[in-house]
């Protein structure tokens, strides 16, 4: 499919897309496809505003109605999950499969929400004091401010999205100024849902197309009530320091160096395929990319030369292609990134295989890349920093208490998993002395969360929660009551206060 075909699939006009300050090119051929204006910082003042305005009124709308706009939302993605899938690999580079199956997270997510609308359940607590009641109650928040990164361009958004609707919260999103065309495909998309619904508020759903600074804009303002950031740790580290300055809430989703354990009872050959998908999809770009192989030294002479002859067959090419399994990086400084972290593992004494630029003749102002297996004596600093690029470290171990060492030796603590089919092992893995990842996985690599779950990480990762579980709390307050219904006024405690 021609570029501009699927810009127009999903409702652009080449004229909306001619001018303004902020370029956008696509990393499959590093040509422009689109300019865009960027909102200024006052405008932004004034998105706060009509988004408060709208909260106003949402917030009194009975949330299985609520819940009915986001299975509006549901429906016309569903609809469009072709046209916006083909955009995300077009604007961020992963393949189609990939873009599609973030659709339909999208899609998934909504259909979640729907129910819980239905579902924000509270608590009855029992009172200690006689013609007492007590009781937990939630109520929305208000806007909630979503900031999120390149590599997945929508779905962390409809995470976020989806969940603040139903709980009565209006959305603001600031996305990556790298993918700002998929975030205005999707505001296109809830402005038709929008109009299906009939008497949605105006500027429930705002998109704020910009830079650093305009989100920064966006957290600073102390209407924005929660504001959940996808992104880097220095990004994560610099929100929630001005989130926390007017005391207001933040929900982060930050950068993720995610491990996989093999023992020797593990099912090699299963491993193997977990290690290629998890390793390579999206090109190394995801937050759950697998980035440390910890090996079982009876072991590690089976699967890693099979994965190094694995990786030297790999289809890398136009990510909108069917056979490609590999696309390209979002640019070429993350082509920099990688070319740096790669001589620093040669420097620490790393053996690598792979990890040439790709394709350069076919695609110049490109960034493919053959992704890299480095064979390491150690967890050295650079095998600790989160590289965003198909990096993927090994190293052997000799006892399962070592490996899981090596494991949490690392900053951040977003997902992992063992390989193993021993109880004793993967039961270890996954208790208190285990995986210390707000994902833990058995025999699944650790990319490629369901949405039912809860998704985030520990540690630099951040703390923050998503999607599924009970996620939902982070974007409503909690109300305890206590009522009366007694002809006495006794105090809790017991304490008397008699006059
Ligand atoms: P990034 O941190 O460069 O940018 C993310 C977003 O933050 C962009 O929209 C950017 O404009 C905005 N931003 C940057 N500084 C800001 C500030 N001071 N205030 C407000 N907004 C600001 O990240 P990226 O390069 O787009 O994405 C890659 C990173 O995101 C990786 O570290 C990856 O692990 C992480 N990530 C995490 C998750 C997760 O759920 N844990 C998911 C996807 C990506």
């Amino acid at each position: 499919m021609k570029h501009s075909e699927i810009l127009e699939k999903c409702g652009f006009s080449i004229d909306e897309l001619k001018h303004g300050g902020l370029a956008v090119s696509t990393p499959i051929d590093g040509s422009e496809i689109a300019r865009l204006e960027m909102h200024s910082v006052a405008e932004v003042e004034s998105m706060v505003k009509k988004s408060r305005a709208a909260f106003a009124q949402w917030r009194s709308v009975p949330a299985p109605r609520r819940g009915e706009l986001v299975r509006l939302i549901g429906e016309a993605l569903r609809a469009e999950k072709a046209n916006l899938g083909a955009l995300v690999t077009l604007e961020c580079g992963k393949i189609l499969q990939e873009g599609l199956g973030e659709v339909q997270e999208m899609i998934d997510i909504c259909d979640f929400a729907v129910g819980l609308s239905r579902q924000l359940y509270g608590l009855t607590i029992a009172s200690e004091r006689a013609g007492h009641s007590m009781r937990e109650t939630w109520h929305p928040m208000g806007p909630c401010g979503v900031i999120t990164a390149f590599n997945f361009p929508v779905a962390p958004w409809c995470w976020n999205a989806a969940l603040a609707l139903v709980c009565g919260d209006p959305v603001l999103w600031k996305p990556s100024e790298k993918t700002p065309l998929t975030a205005l495909a999707v505001q296109k998309i809830c402005e038709r849902a929008m109009q299906a619904f009939g008497d949605a508020p105006a500027d429930l759903i705002q998109t704020i197309v910009g830079k650093r600074d305009v989100g920064e804009a966006m957290t600073t303002n102390p209407a924005v009530a929660v504001v959940s950031a996808t992104g880097s740790v220095p990004m994560g580290k610099a929100v929630s320091l001005e989130v926390s300055k007017r005391l207001g809430r933040s929900i982060l989703e930050l950068g993720g160096n995610n491990g996989m354990i093999v023992t020797p009872s593990a099912d090699l050959e299963m491993a193997l395929r977990a290690v290629v998908f998890s390793a390579v999809g999206t090109a190394g770009q995801r937050c759950t990319t697998l980035r440390r192989l910890i090996v079982h030294e009876s072991v590690y002479d089976e699967l890693v030369p099979k994965l190094i002859s694995v990786y030297e067959n790999l289809s890398i090419g136009d990510p909108l292609d069917d056979a490609t399994l590999v696309g390209p990086l979002i640019d070429t400084a993350a082509l920099d990134g990688m070319e740096q972290a790669l001589t620093q593992a040669r420097a620490d004494g790393g053996v690598v295989h792979g990890g040439a630029q790709a394709l350069q003749e076919l695609y110049p102002d490109a960034a493919y890349v053959q992704p890299a297996i480095v064979e390491m004596p150690g967890q050295t600093d650079i095998v600790c920093h989160e590289t965003f690029a198909p990096i993927l470290y090994t190293m052997k171990y000799r006892s399962l208490d070592e490996a899981i060492a090596l494991h949490n030796g690392v900053p951040q603590g977003l997902s992992s998993c063992i390989f193993s089919t021993d109880v004793r092992e993967t039961e270890l893995f996954l208790s208190a002395i285990g995986s210390d990842c707000g994902i833990a996985n058995v025999n699944i690599g650790p990319s490629g969360a369901e949405i039912g779950g809860a998704f985030g990480g520990e540690k630099e990762t951040g703390g923050g929660r998503e999607s599924g579980s009970d996620a939902w709390k982070a974007y409503m307050r909690r109300q305890t009551a206590t009522i009366n219904y007694s002809r006495e006024l006794p105090l809790a405690q017991g304490i008397k206060f008699e006059f």
